[in-house]
């Protein structure tokens, strides 16, 4: 086995990743620890300055409420979740997050973030929910925030750690282990509760961008599904996996589209000049009664532009000019005021993506696009997982102890196993939380977490022999390519081994053929399910087989290994679903209708890490009394 240095940590809450909901539960948990004399750590594979999803900047906070001002009320956004995710929603974890949202927008702006404000002092909105921001540094402020938190509580922050199993004492999270990206440790955390906060997952599915553009896509490559991996692991009860996220956006670089629709009231349209939302209005009565809300359910608004590209209508396009025109027109008769409202426009269009994805403004540049006088691309990406945005994947949490909501086994947002809790992305049925209810969920949780170490906590009982057998596992790429790649003369191709990127894109064709992805139009059905599922057995046989050259690559191995957790947990819960209820996200072209009857529940799985078995479930959902 390598010769790495073990290095054993003891603490008592123990923080997985370095994002905005790992942040949120670091700052509110340090301040409790405080006063109770406990230590707080947090473990982050990067650097939490620029870690996670927000790394390079946002232009908008999704979510806030309004309620101080009686703009909204957390039953509004209960109402508005319900709808969008086709009636699926854990109403009692979007109403917690709901209600304490708007406290954490507040220290935000506290912290230094520049929230835009109009002539009467008020927040901007860019749509009913969403606050327009200065964000290219939105990540440094709050990421100054938790660890200032941290370090008045005398706790630790490990940035370039990757976290890869959970430790376990029977049901109860005790710990986790991980490894230097940088140095030659093995890390071993010792906890009494554990919170899961890595973010969702990227790259499951094959990528539209591939050769020279592999890489790219809308969701930061830095997730790989650590989050599902870790409580799929300790044997927590995962819910929603079959619900994906697929956003349409400016193709090819990505750019976000929020600020088009929302602030510029842009239309997209098809390239014959329809505009689908309008055109094909009427399919909207097949999906009653979320298709009769307003505003319309993403992935229905998704699946009526994918009817226009599979009648071959494409490209399809975002009326950037006519937007634009159509705002400046108030000044027509001003020359001067017109020339000035078409500068400002045109340079808050270019801020929207610099702000936040600086490469769809290269795009735009080396195209020649200028949005004020000519349209631009955009298309439906890859699926990805991202429980805290408009997918829902996660682990199954305890509900708030106030409501009367009947999923409640222990403290806010623990997940069936003890002790550990999860985030953000990481848990389940409470879409659109964003960065702002993420980072209250955080908040949620790491005040919780105190509350168990506080009341239940007991110095954690990690078997050392286990340890040795994971930190063996876990270096073994390094292993094989130590003793194997001096084999061939192109050590990349080897009958002992394969590396991590070949591996990659074996996951990634089973899921686009298999399961639904770009290549076969988001369709998937049982007998494809099924054939994907046998084609991951094999596959998760091989993964033992790959090589790590460096430090990097280790890394590179155990993203794949989280990932396939994440492809099967996906595939089973589409499979076990038998109706299609979420087109726009993914098709069961066996099951091509939504199935009220028998499907209005969660589906809910958990996975036997002794046996390897996967157990599928359905659970009832609860609406919030009065909502
Ligand atoms: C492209 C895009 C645009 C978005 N736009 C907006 C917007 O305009 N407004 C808005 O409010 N929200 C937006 N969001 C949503 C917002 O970014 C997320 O809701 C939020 O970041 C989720 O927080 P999180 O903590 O779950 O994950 P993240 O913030 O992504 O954090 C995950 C953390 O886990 C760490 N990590 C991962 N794996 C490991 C591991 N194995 N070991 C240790 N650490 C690990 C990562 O380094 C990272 O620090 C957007 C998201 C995306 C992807």
């Amino acid at each position: 086995m390598a010769n790495w240095e073990t290095v054993v940590v003891n603490t008592d809450l123990l923080i997985c990743g370095g994002g905005f909901s790992a942040c949120g539960a670091a700052t509110e948990a340090a301040y409790w620890a405080k006063k109770k004399g406990l230590k707080v750590t947090l473990v982050d594979k990067a650097a939490v300055d620029r870690s996670g999803a927000v790394a390079m900047g946002l232009s908008a906070i999704n979510q806030y409420v309004g309620i101080r001002d009686g703009e909204n009320t957390a039953e509004d956004y209960i109402r508005y979740v319900r709808s969008d995710l086709m009636g699926i929603s854990r109403e009692d974890l979007v109403y917690n997050i709901a209600r304490h949202v708007d406290s954490t927008v507040h220290l935000f702006e506290k912290w230094g973030l520049k929230i835009w404000k109009d002539e009467a002092g008020k927040y901007v909105h860019e749509g009913r929910w969403q606050l327009m921001i200065n964000g290219e540094s939105y990540k440094v402020i709050i990421a100054e925030a938790a660890k200032n938190a941290i370090a008045a509580a005398g706790g630790e922050i490990f940035e370039r750690v990757f976290i890869v199993d959970p430790l376990m004492d029977g049901n109860k999270c005790v710990g986790a282990v991980g490894f230097s990206t940088r140095e030659n440790k093995f890390y071993v955390f010792k906890a009494k509760a554990v919170i899961a906060g890595m973010g969702g997952a990227v790259h499951v599915f094959r990528p539209r961008s591939v050769g020279e553009g592999f890489g790219r896509s809308w969701y930061p490559p830095f997730n790989s599904g650590s989050s599902a991996y870790f409580t799929i692991k300790a044997g927590a009860e995962m819910t929603c996996q079959e619900v994906r996220f697929i956003p349409v956006r400016f193709k090819d670089a990505y750019g976000p589209v929020g600020a088009w629709f929302l602030l510029f009231k842009s239309r997209a349209i098809s390239a014959t000049g329809g505009d689908y939302m309008v055109v094909r209005k009427a399919e909207l009565e097949n999906w009653k009664p979320y298709g009769l809300v307003k505003p319309i359910p993403a992935n229905l608004r998704n699946y009526l532009g994918m009817l226009d590209t599979e009648q071959g209508l494409g490209p399809l396009y975002m009326e950037t000019d006519e937007a634009i025109k159509n705002i400046a027109a108030q000044f027509k008769d001003d020359p001067k005021a017109f020339k000035k409202k078409m500068k400002e426009l045109e340079s808050e269009a270019w801020e929207d993506f610099l702000d936040m994805t600086i490469s769809q403004a290269i795009l735009w540049a080396a195209q020649n696009v200028k949005p004020e006088e000519k349209h631009s691309e955009i298309a439906a990406c890859e699926p990805y997982f991202i429980g805290s945005h408009s997918g829902a994947s996660g682990a199954w949490v305890s509900g708030p102890e106030d409501l009367p909501t009947p999923y409640k086994w222990g403290y806010a947002n623990m997940t069936t196993a003890e002790a550990l809790f999860a985030v953000g992305d990481g848990s389940g049925a409470s879409s659109h939380k964003f960065s702002s209810g993420s980072h209250a969920e955080g908040r949620i949780a790491g005040k919780a977490a105190i509350k168990y170490i506080v009341e239940k906590g007991k110095e954690p009982k990690v078997d050392m022999a286990e340890v040795e057998k994971l930190k063996a596992k876990i270096l073994l790429p390094l292993d094989l390519w130590e003793k194997h790649s001096k084999e061939t003369t192109d050590p990349e191709i080897n009958t002992n081994y394969m590396v991590p990127r070949q591996f990659l894109h074996r996951l990634q064709k089973i899921m686009d053929e298999y399961a639904g992805g770009v290549i076969s139009g988001f369709k998937t059905s049982k007998a494809l399910c099924e054939r994907g599922i046998e084609l991951m057995a094999l596959l998760k046989e091989d993964s033992a087989k790959m090589a790590a050259r460096n430090h990097h690559e280790l890394m590179r191995v155990w993203e794949n290994n989280q990932r396939v957790y994440q492809a099967e947990a996906h595939i089973r819960s589409i499979l076990f679903r038998e109706e299609t209820r979420w087109p726009g996200y993914y098709f069961r072209a066996d099951k091509p209708k939504m199935d009220d009857k028998n499907w209005k529940c969660f589906v809910n799985c958990q996975y036997d890490s002794k046996t390897g078995q996967w157990k599928m479930m359905k659970k009832d959902i609860w609406t919030m009394p009065g909502v």
